[in-house]
């Protein structure tokens, strides 16, 4: 029972230990779904943001070409009028108006073929201290881009240049030169001043500068003008795009701070959906698998008292054992049929405490023919144990193969029913059975005693004329001479010795009879047929002749000896003799025979049978006397005990024969019974 606790906890723990270890991983693999999910939610967020700050890089280099194009359309319409005859005055309202116009301009000089200042106009939006007799000359970057403008016959753009203002600080400038055309050479230079912060304010959507730094920098990284705020965290997205304008490349970058504000939103509702429906699958599973668990835990423990029950209320002994014949098991009625404690008897093997220490050797051999692994018979067999106070008892060992659920042959099952209780009741019916056969047998003996007078009659006749006869011999020799007195004395000595032989006579009778009341031997001994039959036929003799019944026996040859109770079988013979000659006892009836038949039964590799029949020529067996043949008490008659046929079948089961009677033909009755016979050589 212990054994099963503990291979049960074991069971628990393991069902515990899986268990908790699928609850880990499942927490490790939401954990890791989560983890997996906030990096490609961040992963794509950045990839947004980044194509976003890229497009809004090429709108703003867009804008600021689209622009500057504008503005080459209206300088070049200045310098027309320029060309023309209208005079100073009118180019320069004119460019006071376009400067107004177009903030990012902070300049406009007319200058002359050879570069010298004619006049000029500047922005009032922009407060720069011009050196004005300075730039009477061109400045280097100026002459570079008329340079270059001349040579393309196209408008030019000088590299950037810092110029300062009057307060400290100070603009990044860059110069726009406009050829004069192929057909007026003396029109002289438009040159335009772009200031490159005012380019980023004017020229670059509001949307863009508002969510973004948009700045201009050199190809190092140098940043020449910046707009929009300058607010810095952990994730900067920044895109580059190149402004090539004739004789100068501008970088134009933009930084953007687009980081958590957009991707938090989005990834904490992925986030949150995911874990509820995480959340909610766990649940589910979880209950499922709790209500099972419940489950099968509630049968088992139904399963496992079942059977607790079930063991601790049978009456039968149970016991398993290994291959190696080790006692794994033993249930309680085992324990205490035999008086030991399951603690002393499990893992035991060889010369257990139950086996009787004058047994234990051949319980051994036995024991070791099983493990061999030879099947043990179906129908059991019978042994004898010892209880811890040393008392036998008899024991039924039913044994079987124990498999277990693979279907392996683990070892082997047994179960003991204590049959002493059993042996009493069977040795009360024997000796109730023995009374009741010596009563039966008493019977036959009254039946004889009359018998016994009229066989006894004949001798005691013969005894007595005899008799009679000597002393008549006698009373002649008293007068009679010697010779006669001898020949006298002669015929007296013959007729005493017939006495003798007559007293003899009736003393055989009478011992006949004895013998057969008193004999007690119950031994089963081989007797042969033959000397079965000559024990009994005097006294079957003595009726036969009474009733003038010829008595023919007929045993076949060579038949092997009986192995019987020899008293009781020939007590059965005399019923069955006598039976069959009453049957006889008719005045219809003339032709009286009875026929001893012995011969061989069925037999085979084990065994041997012998046949005994009774045939009678009587007045047979109504259907009515043979419903109640073998009931005791039944007869039909007047001084009959009805007690012989039942005894006869019960002498004859007890020897493992059978008993069967049927009609003869023409008339009369046979009975047969069957013993079994010492097997012959060869035959085992
Ligand atoms: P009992 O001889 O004391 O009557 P049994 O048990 O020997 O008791 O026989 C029971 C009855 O069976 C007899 O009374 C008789 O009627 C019947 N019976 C037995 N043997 C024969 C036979 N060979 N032929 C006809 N009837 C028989």
């Amino acid at each position: 029972m212990n054994t099963a606790l503990f291979h049960w906890a074991v069971r628990r723990l393991r069902g515990a230990w899986r268990r908790w270890s699928l609850w880990t991983l499942l927490v490790a693999l939401v954990a890791a779904m989560l983890v997996t999910l906030v990096w490609l939610a961040g992963r794509y967020e950045a990839s947004v943001v980044q194509d976003q700050i890229e497009r809004d890089a090429s709108d703003a280099v867009a804008d600021i070409r689209a622009a500057l194009a504008r503005n080459l359309l209206s300088l070049q319409a200045l310098q027309t009028l320029q060309a023309g005859s209208s005079g100073t005055q009118r180019w320069e309202a004119q460019a006071v108006a376009l400067l107004r116009e177009h903030r990012e301009l902070v300049r406009i000089e007319w200058r002359s073929p050879s570069l010298r200042l004619q006049t000029f106009v500047d922005s009032p939006f922009h407060a720069i201290e011009w050196a004005n007799d300075v730039r009477v000359e061109p400045h280097s970057d100026t002459a570079l881009a008329c340079a270059n403008a001349r040579r393309l016959s196209s408008p030019a753009y000088s590299s950037s240049y810092f110029q300062p203002h009057g307060d400290g600080l100070g603009s990044e400038l860059v110069e726009f030169c406009i050829p004069p055309s192929a057909g007026d050479r003396d029109a002289g230079y438009l040159v335009a001043t772009y200031s490159l912060h005012s380019i980023l304010t004017e020229m670059v959507g509001h949307g863009l500068t508002r969510r973004q730094e948009v700045s201009f920098t050199e190809a190092d990284g140098t940043r020449l003008a910046l707009v929009g705020t300058a607010r810095r965290s952990a994730h900067m997205f920044s895109a580059r795009q190149l402004l090539d304008l004739p004789g100068n490349t501008l970088i134009l970058r933009m930084d953007g701070w687009h980081t958590a504000p957009s991707l938090f939103p989005n990834v904490l509702t992925a986030l949150v959906t995911a874990m509820s429906i995480a959340l909610v699958t766990v649940l589910v599973v979880l209950v499922r698998d709790n209500r099972r668990r419940l489950r099968a835990e509630r049968e088992l423990g139904d399963a496992f008292a079942f059977r607790k029950a079930m063991e601790d209320s049978l009456v039968t002994g149970l016991r398993a054992r290994d291959l190696q014949g080790r006692i794994t098991y033993v249930n309680p009625a085992f324990c205490e049929m035999v008086g030991f404690s399951a603690e002393e008897l499990l893992g035991q093997s060889t010369h257990l405490p139950y086996w009787p220490p004058e047994l234990a050797e051949e319980y051994w051999r036995r024991q070791k023919v099983r493990l061999a692994g030879n099947a043990p018979p179906r129908e059991g067999f019978e042994s004898v144990f010892m209880r811890k106070d040393g008392t036998r008892f008899p024991v039924l060992i039913i044994e079987a193969p124990l498999i277990n659920a693979v279907g392996q042959h683990t070892g082997w099952m047994s179960a003991f029913i204590d049959i002493s209780e059993q042996r009493r009741v069977e040795e009360l019916s024997r000796a109730s059975q023995e009374r009741l056969q010596a009563t039966a047998r008493l019977a036959t003996v009254g039946e004889m005693a009359s018998l016994l007078s009229h066989e006894l009659n004949q001798p005691l006749a013969a005894i007595s004329s005899y008799a009679t006869g000597s002393l008549n011999l006698l009373d002649s020799a008293r007068d009679a001479d010697a010779a006669h007195v001898r020949a006298d004395l002669g015929e007296v000595r013959t007729a005493i010795e017939r006495i003798a032989q007559q007293a003899e006579r009736a003393g055989r009778v009478i011992k006949s009879v004895h013998d057969f009341v008193r004999r007690r031997d119950r031994a089963r001994e081989a007797v042969p047929a033959q000397e079965l039959l000559g024990d009994v036929l005097p006294l079957v003799n003595l009726q036969a002749r009474k009733l003038g019944v010829r008595v023919r026996v007929d045993v076949e040859p060579g038949l092997p000896p009986v192995l019987c109770d020899r008293v009781m079988v020939e007590q059965v013979l005399l019923n069955l003799a006598r039976n069959a000659m009453q049957a006889m006892d008719d005045p219809a009836i003339t032709e009286r025979t009875l026929d001893i038949q012995v011969r061989r039964a069925a037999s085979n590799a084990h065994s041997a049978w012998l046949e005994f029949s009774l045939t009678d020529g009587g007045i047979g067996i109504s259907e009515e006397t043979a419903r109640n043949l073998f009931t005791p008490f039944f007869t039909t008659r007047a001084e009959g005990m009805g007690l012989g046929l039942s005894m006869c079948r019960t002498v004859v089961e007890q020897h493992g024969g059978f008993m069967a009677h049927k009609p003869h033909h023409p008339r009369g009755t046979v009975f047969t019974f069957t013993l079994p016979a010492v097997p012959q050589e060869g035959h085992n």
